[in-house]
């Protein structure tokens, strides 16, 4: 039991100090918080493979249970607030840091040492060993980081951005390779025994767990937003995952209707792309129809422009809950909106373009009470080739005749004869 409190009073202390320089990288930058990461991978190696305690479920290093894990969590910390490209610098650092320090040190062989007195002999078998687990754990590290990031980025999908969930089964996942791989190494160079693999590893996995309750309140409370940050230049294994995140996001923004969040002019545009790119007409019917809200300049006029866009969003908001899974709604302009349906007959599509109709005079008002309307204009191709900017047109001269025709109502095209 004290055991237990004190390793976890160790993580509070870690996660409470290196967190705070993590936050103050915004006025200082982020070397403070590399600086101390780096400062401790010496003493934290040598004790990972010297120092144990024992609990029930087994032997285990808080070296290698508090440290070790906790600097792979403070990285997952560090890419999910900046991005790839940060991350990389103090795992390079150590990397590289470590393997010269171990080249120097053979250098260093080559000199007669002085000896003060015979109790001052170099240890040069212990030497080796360091040397040995510090380039051993740090390939390591290098591995355990970019495995975390990337299942990082999965699980996150997955649990619909719940970073406990997400970095607790990656972080799991990493430690437990982590503890396969270091403990030959560990077992060979310290001939410490079986028991301190499992142990490690349970002590590993409530790290993990508790890193992660860390890392949702620092998400949480300390540092909420992240902020944008200009773009550089990279080369190497962390670019694709620093760029997939922009780039994903991005695309989005850039396809997305900021005041309504429904798609926008340009992914039509992409639709219209696809559709003539399409392998073969595929024979099933296309409807696109066309909604413009009735006197919408009136609203701008008598309630301003802020009360206008509310109407906007409202109406996007009820055309987008009254359309089938799959059909697809984009504004077009100002205050037009675009919706392409499949697989459906004209009188079909004439019946959902009513539906949705009633829905914005039924469901939308404006900041006076009054209800805002559409008209809307109907063409169906059901040939399935044609073309989509030539069926737009067509629900465009329909939309006009349902202004002319008074307003809130549906046009569509005569049936044939
Ligand atoms: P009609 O029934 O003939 O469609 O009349 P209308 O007033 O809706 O038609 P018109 O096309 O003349 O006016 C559209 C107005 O929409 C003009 C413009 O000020 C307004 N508008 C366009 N984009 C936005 C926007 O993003 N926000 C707001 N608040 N108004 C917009
Ligand atoms: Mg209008
Ligand atoms: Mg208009």
């Amino acid at each position: 039991m004290v055991g237990v409190a004190l390793l976890l009073l160790q993580a509070v202390v870690y996660f409470g100090v290196m967190s705070a320089l993590l936050r103050a990288r915004r006025r200082f930058g982020v070397g403070l918080f590399v600086c101390a990461l780096g400062v401790m991978h010496f003493l934290e190696t040598y004790l990972a493979a010297v120092f144990f305690i024992e609990l029930p479920f087994g032997l285990l290093s808080p070296g290698s249970t508090v440290l070790f894990s906790g600097k792979l969590m403070m990285f997952l910390l560090l890419y999910i607030r900046e991005d790839a490209a940060v991350v990389r610098q103090p795992i390079y650092g150590l990397f590289i840091g470590n393997i010269l320090l171990v080249v120097l040190a053979l250098i260093l062989r080559l000199h007669t040492p002085v000896l003060q007195s015979p109790a001052d002999a170099p240890n040069l078998g212990f030497v080796d060993d360091m040397g040995i687990l510090m380039v051993w754990g740090t390939l390591l590290l290098f591995i355990d980081c970019i495995a975390l990031i990337l299942l990082y980025e999965r699980t996150s999908r997955l649990f619909k951005r719940n970073a406990v969930a997400a970095a607790f089964v990656s972080a799991a996942i990493v430690l437990t390779f982590d503890q396969l791989a270091f403990f030959p190494v560990l077992k060979w160079t310290s001939g410490v025994p079986f028991s301190a693999l499992t142990g490690g590893w349970v002590a590993k996995l409530g790290a993990a767990a508790v890193y992660s309750v860390f890392i949702w309140i620092y998400l949480r409370f300390a540092e909420p937003d992240r902020e944008s940050r200009a773009p550089q230049k990279l080369s190497d294994v962390f670019q694709t995952l620093t760029y997939r995140n922009r780039y994903e996001d991005l695309l989005k923004r850039a396809l997305t209707d900021e005041l309504t969040a429904v798609a926008n002019r340009a992914a039509f545009e992409e639709a219209c792309r696809d559709w003539v790119a399409r392998p073969a007409p595929d024979g099933r019917p296309v409807t696109i129809a066309i909604a413009d809200i009735d006197h919408f300049k009136s609203v701008n006029d008598r309630l301003g422009h802020a009360a206008g866009d509310e109407v906007l969003r409202r109406v996007a908001g009820a055309l987008g809950s009254h359309v089938r899974a799959g059909d697809r709604i984009f504004r077009y302009g100002g205050e037009e909106f675009v919706l392409i349906f499949r697989d459906l007959a004209h009188e079909e599509a004439m019946a959902l373009s009513n539906r949705l109709r009633f829905a914005v005079e039924a469901e939308v008002r404006a900041d006076d009470g009054k209800p805002a309307t559409v008209s809307i204009g109907v063409a169906t191709s059901t040939y399935g080739a044609g073309e989509l900017r030539g069926l737009l047109q067509r629900a465009d001269e329909r939309l006009y005749e349902a202004k002319r025709a008074g307003r809130n109502r549906v046009v569509g095209e005569p049936l044939p004869s």
